[in-house]
This record gives C-alpha cells, structure tokens and sequence, in this order.
C-alpha cells in the first residue's frame, strides 16, 4: 500500500517522513493523534448539551417546587420562583422542560394548598 504526497500528489512510500518529488514532510503521526483529541471533543460537546439542557431555570422551578411544597407555601417566595422559573422553563423550547414542567405544578399545588390553609384558618 502507498499514499500520496499532501503537497504534489506524488506516490510515497507509506513510511515515508518526506515526499520524493517536493520535499513536504509527511506528518505520519498526526492522524493516530488527533482521533483521541476529536473523540475529547466530542465527549465535551455532549457534556456541554447535556449540562445546557439540565441546567437553568427548569431546576430552578423544579427545586423550588419541592421547597413550597415542603413548606406548604407558607414562605410565599419558593412558589412564587417556582412558578416564574417553570414559566421561563417551559417557554425556552432549547432546552428540555419535564423538570420546569413539574417545578410549576408543584409551585402551583402549594399555592393552592396555602390558600386551602388560608380559608381554613379564617372560616
Ligand atoms: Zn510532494
């Protein structure tokens, strides 16, 4: 088997560190070096998607969901930032939004739980 010269075309030797014809130095080892710097990055390009599309404000919405749930929404601010993170979440059609989805429902339900309590309380 031969290949051929980068600069002229010429047929060289596989082994060969120079061209015949030209002189262009043939970087033998660059191929076997640069398959595990392209396979990094794309390991970095899928960590990178997969850390944009967990990240934001769907676990934003989703964590302060479970705050206002835990609390019945009595601080009033969890559910508050769960429902406007969920809403920011959900609309961002970049990222996936189960986690806004659910920061927004639970955001929601402990809303109504504390005006549940609310009436409660005063009736
Ligand atoms: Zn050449």
């Amino acid at each position: 088997m031969s290949k051929y010269c980068r600069t002229c075309g010429a047929e060289i030797e596989d082994n060969a560190v120079f061209c015949d014809e030209c002189g262009t130095r043939q970087e033998m080892q660059q191929p076997s070096k640069n398959m595990p710097t392209k396979r990094q990055m794309n390991d970095t390009d899928i960590y990178t998607e997969n850390k944009i599309k967990q990240s934001g404000f769907g676990i934003a919405s989703f964590v302060f969901g479970i705050i206002s749930i835990i609390t019945l929404g009595v601080f009033y601010f969890p559910e508050i930032i769960g429902i406007v993170f969920g809403i920011v979440g959900i609309k961002d059609k970049s990222k996936k939004h189960g986690m806004a989805k659910a920061g927004l429902i639970m955001s929601i339900v402990s809303t109504i739980i504390l005006i549940l309590l609310f009436v409660i309380v005063l009736v």
